[in-house]
């Protein structure tokens, strides 16, 4: 490859505020009846006047923050004109040189992507198109929009991958939007050109449209790159200023339209709205609404609890679980000292922090999540407490339970939401809970038959299978046989 790619990406992400942008509409729109959640002034009705949604200004802000950008003390709002049927006033309104948010970046994988802008505006109606005709839904119409631009920075589709993938987990951790892309809370749009590796020209960039998932982003503008060096190869340069839109079903990227330059939409102030003043107080105000960032957060994992990267990414990525994790880590400091064991609170934390926090790694990443996705269900809506958790880690912590039968009782909890004690006292597993007593059953087994023993080191399979055979009759049935082969295996 003689080229490097040059992507930049222009981000639309919904905010979740309870009314709309500029009127008091209920702003859920999106889960009701089509033209419910509408008014004279989201659908652009003449002699109508808008009113700033001081939310979306907020949360604007916060998002800057967050982004490390530098907050506008003077902002105003702008009307972008163009003509087109979801767009009930023939202008939208938008922020065109005086954005809420200038500068800003955003780390991946230790890169620093920088952003151009950040801006406020109203989303447009959606439009359903029929067989023979369009239908238009203004639910949508007047929906706080914050557009995020970044610099032509990203060198590669995994890298805007990432970007989006990460700024999305920014959205949902301060509360301002679900930005789940497949329903369009999170929509972007993608620039990208070539030039070769090592030279400074700009070569003109296409904008990818329609990109409505995270692996369209990324296959949408590797077809790109392909496309575009085999233009440069054979000596045509890609058209200048082109859009173009994917099609995901065959891979590809169409040719749409030449996209307007700024000149075109006659940007002017809006004179229906005051300019923002942005003062020292409600800057304050915002700082203070600021909650942890993921980036944040994974720093702190990995240092308080010693996770590795993976753990950290794993329980970080949803936010809800991040929250369970803690909780439930917390339960489990608060248990130990109910044990008697010796020395102050800090010394006794740090002598089993290690080994009880992997457990709750390994237990909430590997089994709980997959019970929980399985089920189709949220992790903050599922019926074992963070208490209830701990003690099931501490059950398994002591020993008193095996792995076979954790995951047993894992699937009860989850069904039940009942204490994982109860549930041993219930399926009257509690004399089988004990690997220990298990082990001395089992040692007996081996004791009393050695020629099968024999047999079995010399690899007979099936002298395994009689002593297997034996101890579920030895404990009659109660313990599972996976669990009787693992702990067998493992004592000869
Ligand atoms: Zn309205």
């Amino acid at each position: 490859m003689k080229y490097e790619p040059v992507i930049g990406l222009e981000i639309h992400i919904q905010l979740k505020t309870k009314s709309k942008m500029f009127c008091a509409c209920d702003n859920t729109g999106e889960d009701k009846e089509p033209n419910t959640t509408i008014c004279p002034i989201c659908t652009g009705q003449p002699g109508t006047l808008p009113v700033i949604n001081n939310q979306a200004i907020d949360w604007a802000i916060l998002i800057g923050m967050v982004l490390n950008g530098k907050i506008a003390k003077f902002s105003k709002f702008d009307r972008k004109n163009y003509f087109y049927p979801d767009l009930p006033k023939g202008y939208q309104i938008s922020q065109y040189d005086l954005p809420i948010v200038s500068g800003g970046y955003l780390e991946i994988n230790n890169r620093k992507i920088k952003l151009e802008r950040i801006h406020l505006e109203e989303d447009a109606a959606k439009l359903i198109h029929k067989k023979n005709s369009t239908l238009i839904d203004f639910n949508r119409a007047g929906t706080p929009l914050l557009e995020i631009v970044t610099k032509p920075e990203i060198k590669t589709p995994q890298e805007a991958k990432l970007f989006l993938q990460e700024l999305r987990l920014i959205m949902r951790y301060q509360g301002v939007s679900c930005a789940d892309m497949e329903k369009g809370h999170l929509r972007c749009d993608a620039n990208i050109s070539l030039r070769p590796i090592g030279g400074k020209k700009l070569y003109p960039k296409i904008e990818i449209k329609n990109l409505n998932s995270f692996k369209a982003v990324e296959r949408a503008l590797e077809y790109e790159i392909k496309r575009q060096a085999k233009l440069w190869e054979e000596n045509k340069a890609p058209k200048e200023q082109e859009t173009r839109g994917w099609d995901d079903a065959k891979g590809v990227t169409i040719e749409q339209r030449t996209k307007e330059e700024a000149s075109d939409y006659r940007y002017f102030p809006e004179p229906d709205l005051p300019p923002l003043k942005i003062g020292e107080e409600r800057i304050n105000k915002i700082k203070r609404m600021k909650r942890e960032t993921p980036q944040a957060k994974r720093k702190r994992f990995a240092e308080e609890y010693e996770f590795n990267s993976e753990e950290s990414k794993a329980l970080t990525d949803d936010r809800d679980l991040s929250y369970y994790a803690e909780q439930v880590i917390s339960e489990l400091r608060t248990w130990l000292l109910t044990l008697g064991l010796e020395g102050t609170e800090e010394e006794i934390w740090k002598e089993n922090k290690r080994k009880l926090v992997k457990l709750v790694a390994n237990w909430i990443i590997n089994r709980l999540n997959k019970i929980v996705d399985e089920s189709d269900s949220l992790i903050k809506e599922i019926k074992i407490t963070p208490a209830r958790f701990a003690k099931f880690i501490s059950l398994i912590y002591q020993n008193k339970i095996t792995s076979n039968l954790a995951q047993r009782i894992l699937e009860k909890m989850f069904k039940t939401g009942s204490d994982p004690e109860h549930i041993i006292e219930e399926d009257d597993l509690t004399q089988m809970s004990d690997e220990k007593s298990l082990q001395e059953t089992l040692k007996k087994i081996i004791k009393s038959n050695p020629k099968v023993v024999e047999d079995y080191k010399k690899g007979k399979a099936n002298a395994l299978q009689f002593l297997v055979g034996q101890a579920m009759k030895e404990t009659k049935g109660k313990m599972d046989a996976r669990q009787i082969v693992n702990l067998l295996k493992e004592i000869l």
